[in-house]
């Protein structure tokens, strides 16, 4: 998500379709951290990623991109069984307008995770953030839930780790959804490595509110 234009346009378009921000009430005091964009098998990326939520007993959503999935299929199977959920984040992480059918991206990147052997997600969130009716009807007709989020660290662009510390913690409370991303390939940044590195912060400073970083019910289903 390059500019603070094109982040503005995506919160406008999230009040114009249904879309999840935060949990429920019935998922508690826990926090649901988020990784777009991956997976992304260099060293510094989603592996990084998941060796720091490993180190912080996190459990994570990542929403993964299907063209990413297609060049890193056992990397994609690794999340899920570090016992991370996946979700969908589109097929080639263009923006809603670059799209001639939302419905047939959609498809594209289910059957990437297939091809995968992932698990069929139940969850989306645009690409950008931004929402159009076409995209959010076609989710809703895949069964996809589209979710947007209520935190962010602006780890997009090139922020030290302490920074994304500070910004995610400003919003932390219980059933807080919080953005970041496991690769750089779509942003202005060269690299992940601030977001691996803040996330024993970001999870500190959650647990210092009673907060805890792991998968809702309401999402996984378990609920
Ligand atoms: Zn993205």
């Amino acid at each position: 998500m390059p500019s603070f234009q094109q982040q503005v346009r995506a919160l406008e378009s999230w009040r114009n379709f249904p879309l999840r921000t935060r949990l429920d009430a019935s998922d508690g005091r826990r926090v649901l951290v988020t990784f777009d964009d991956g997976p992304d098998p260099a060293p510094d990326a989603t592996p990084l990623i998941l060796t720091e939520l490993e180190r912080s007993r996190a459990r994570a959503l990542f929403f993964c991109v299907g063209e990413q999935v297609q060049r890193a299929p056992q990397l994609a199977q690794e999340i899920v069984a570090r016992g991370h959920l996946v979700g969908l984040h589109g097929h080639r992480h263009l923006r809603p307008g670059a799209l001639p059918d939302a419905g047939a991206e959609l498809e594209q990147a289910l059957a990437a995770f297939a091809a995968a052997g992932l698990p069929r997600p139940r969850l989306f969130r645009p690409p950008y953030g931004e929402l159009t009716a076409p995209l959010s009807e076609a989710a809703a007709q895949l069964g996809l839930e589209t979710i947007g989020w209520s935190a962010w660290g602006l780890d997009w662009e090139e922020v030290p780790a302490a920074r994304i510390v500070e910004l995610v913690a400003r919003d932390l409370a219980p059933g807080a959804i919080v953005l970041l991303h496991d690769s750089a390939r779509y942003a202005p940044r060269r690299s992940p490595r601030a977001t691996a590195a803040a996330i024993a912060g970001i999870c500190a400073r959650a647990r210092a509110l009673g907060l805890e970083p792991e998968l809702p019910p309401s999402l996984t289903g378990d609920g």
